[in-house]
């Protein structure tokens, strides 16, 4: 169950609602957000909802049956758009394309993908100043000083910026250059991580873990929103299977499962999800024939160089025709919804 409370909704209102709430079997957590306050409803027993609708300080109450709640479509049907401002948004509508490489490395190279980006009219750059490596003999990232170049060359150019948060103490540092967190594959449980991004007011896209189900993407999703922040954004990209011939299988299945479980909007990462440079657009194609809501994809002006991730990565003359092709696939899909 999910109560969501009027604005004014004083602390004797809100006592009486958890009593009332207990003796039904209930069990009440509270979780107040960038645009709401709620009182989540733990319990099985079966009871008629007018019994708490009609106390004060409620604005609405819902019946959810999953064990998640606040990212459940059973409750919030509309959708939910993230937007980053200056009119760039991700979620219903027009599909959200990032693109940058793996890892930032520099100036130049930063430069020559913000370039490709406005020539392609992509709004939203993505690349990684701390990497998760699983050697720790790889390039790790430029780090902070990597972020805030990027931010200025960003900002000149009106580009929003994507990038992975992988702890804790990197979250204050890098606030004010990030416009989305991305929780990496890695760290999809990082529940000490998911807790504090959910302080704060800037969109989380939150990667599914590398041998992750899809209720658990949905939990860790839970912990954010349910921490006070309801910018959230899903992302497939691939999970660890048995099979050997790609870096990982992407489970488009995950698409219209998660549409249609969360009003979230759910991204594909078809890049890390097949890891083979000739494959990445076809999957991106077929990311999009399954509902997702934008893609999230590698690309470099010269991929056999990059630092990490060549071999999954797309030069910018295959990123403009995968582009073009997404778009004409976005137009294609609209047609059928
Ligand atoms: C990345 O986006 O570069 C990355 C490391 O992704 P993932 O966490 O999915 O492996
Ligand atoms: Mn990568």
């Amino acid at each position: 169950m999910i109560i969501q409370l009027q604005k004014d909704v004083n602390e004797q209102q809100k006592a009486a609602i958890t009593d009332k709430a207990k003796s039904i079997g209930y069990k009440l957590s509270e979780a107040r957000t960038q645009y709401g306050h709620y009182l989540i409803g733990i319990g099985k027993a079966d009871f008629d909802i007018r019994q708490i609708a009609s106390l004060p300080g409620i604005a609405d109450i819902h019946r959810v049956s999953d064990e998640y709640k606040l990212v459940s479509s059973k409750w919030k049907v509309k959708p939910t758009v993230i937007d980053l401002g200056d009119g760039v948004t991700i979620g219903q509508g027009d599909l959200a394309i990032m693109l940058g490489p793996c890892s930032i490395e520099g100036e130049e190279q930063i430069r020559q993908t913000i370039q490709h980006l406005k020539e392609t009219g992509v709004r939203i750059m993505r690349g990684g100043v701390f990497k998760p490596r699983s050697s720790p003999y790889s390039f790790r990232g430029m780090g902070i000083d990597g972020l805030k170049l990027w931010y200025k060359l960003a900002q000149e150019a009106g580009i929003k910026i994507i990038t992975e948060v992988m702890q804790v103490s990197q979250i204050e540092e890098m606030y004010p250059y990030v416009d989305v967190f991305q929780v990496g594959a890695r760290n999809t449980q990082n529940f000490n991580l998911l807790d504090e991004l959910g302080k704060i007011d800037k969109a989380v896209m939150i990667k599914r873990g590398i041998s992750g189900t899809i209720e658990e993407l949905l939990y860790s999703a839970e912990y954010v929103f349910s921490g006070g922040n309801e910018n959230l954004i899903l992302c497939e990209r691939g999970i660890r299977t048995y099979e050997r011939s790609s870096r990982n299988t992407l489970d488009l299945n995950a698409v219209p499962i998660l549409k249609e479980k969360t009003h979230l909007p759910v991204v594909v990462d078809p890049s890390h999800g097949i890891g083979i440079r000739h494959y990445v657009e076809p999957m991106a194609l077929a990311a999009v024939m399954a509902g997702a809501d934008g893609v999230i994809v590698e690309v470099h002006e010269r991929p056999e160089q990059a630092h990490s991730d060549g071999q999954q990565t797309l030069n910018h003359e295959e990123s403009v025709q995968m582009i073009e092709r997404l778009r004409k696939t976005a137009q294609l899909r609209a047609e059928f919804v």
